[in-house]
C-alpha cells in the first residue's frame, strides 16, 4: 500500500472511531508548483531588454521546467555572471513572487487536488499551513486554491497564513503548531517541501507520518531526518 493510501486509511479509521484526523499541508512546492510563477516573473524581467545583459532578453522564452529554487539560476545558465544584474533580477522577483497577483500562475503538483479532496471526503480536516503572508497574498491564495479545486470554504478546512511577511518561516510554523493542536484532532500526516519544517513537524507529532516533498527547496536547507517519507508528487500509481 502506498503511503498516501495508508494515510487515507488512517483518516477513515479515525472517523470510524469518532475522531477527526488532521492532515497538514504546506502550499508552495508542496501542493502547488512555484515554477510557473518563477518563469512568468523571469519572462517579465526579460522585457527590460538585453542592454543590461544579453542573457536578460533570452529569458523571454524561459519555461517553467527550467526553474529551480533560484530564478537567477536561469539567468546564470544564459551566461550572466554579473552579480549586480543577478541581484537586480532577485529584487525584481521578490516584489512579484510575494504578491497575490502572481498566484494566478499557480498549478497543482500532480495529484495534489485529488489527494487533498480524498482526505476531506474521508472525513479528515485539511489544514493548509503556508508561509504566504496574509496581507499581500491572502486574497490571491484564496482565489488560487478555489480556482484549482482544492477543498475550501467549508467545514474541516483551515487556511493558516503568516500574519506578516517579515516573520521568519520556521518561527511562524513553530508558533502555528499551537493552533494546529487546538483542534483536538489527531494529526495523522504532514506534507512539506522544506526539510527543516518537516523535521519540526516530525518532532511535534511523533505518531504521524511526515512527508518531505521532493520538489525543490533552498540549497542551504536543513538535512532531512531519516524518519521522513519522501515523495515527489501525489500520484498514486
Ligand atoms: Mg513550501
Amino acid at each position: 500500500m502506498s503511503v498516501l493510501d495508508s494515510i487515507l486509511d488512517r483518516v477513515r479509521s479515525e472517523r470510524q472511531a469518532g475522531r477527526v484526523a488532521l492532515v497538514l499541508f504546506d502550499i508552495d512546492s508542496t501542493l502547488v508548483s512555484t515554477k510557473p510563477r518563477n518563469a512568468a516573473i523571469a519572462r517579465e524581467f526579460a522585457k527590460l531588454g538585453g542592454s543590461i545583459h544579453p542573457g536578460v532578453a533570452e529569458l523571454a522564452t524561459v519555461t517553467a521546467d527550467e526553474m529551480g529554487w533560484l530564478v537567477s539560476d536561469a539567468l546564470r545558465a544564459r551566461g550572466c555572471e554579473d552579480e549586480k544584474v543577478l541581484q537586480h533580477l532577485m529584487d525584481f522577483w521578490a516584489t512579484r513572487f510575494f504578491n497575490g497577483a502572481s498566484l494566478a500562475n499557480d498549478v497543482p503538483v500532480p495529484g495534489a487536488v485529488e489527494f487533498a479532496t480524498a482526505v476531506h471526503e474521508a472525513g479528515g480536516l485539511v489544514y493548509y499551513l503556508t508561509g504566504r503572508d496574509a496581507p499581500n497574498m491572502g486574497q490571491g491564495t484564496v482565489e488560487s486554491l478555489g480556482r484549482l479545486g482544492f477543498p475550501l470554504w467549508r467545514g474541516r478546512v483551515v487556511l493558516h497564513l503568516k500574519p506578516t511577511r517579515s516573520l521568519g518561516d520556521r518561527e511562524y510554523k513553530r508558533a502555528a503548531l499551537d493552533d494546529v493542536r487546538s483542534h483536538l484532532a489527531t494529526v495523522v500526516a504532514t506534507f512539506e517541501n522544506d526539510p527543516g519544517n518537516a523535521n519540526l513537524f516530525a518532532e511535534a507529532f511523533p505518531d504521524a507520518v511526515h512527508v518531505w516533498m521532493q520538489t525543490e527547496c533552498a540549497p542551504d536547507a536543513d538535512a532531512p531526518g531519516d524518519d521522513l517519507v519522501r515523495i515527489a508528487d501525489f500520484t498514486r500509481s
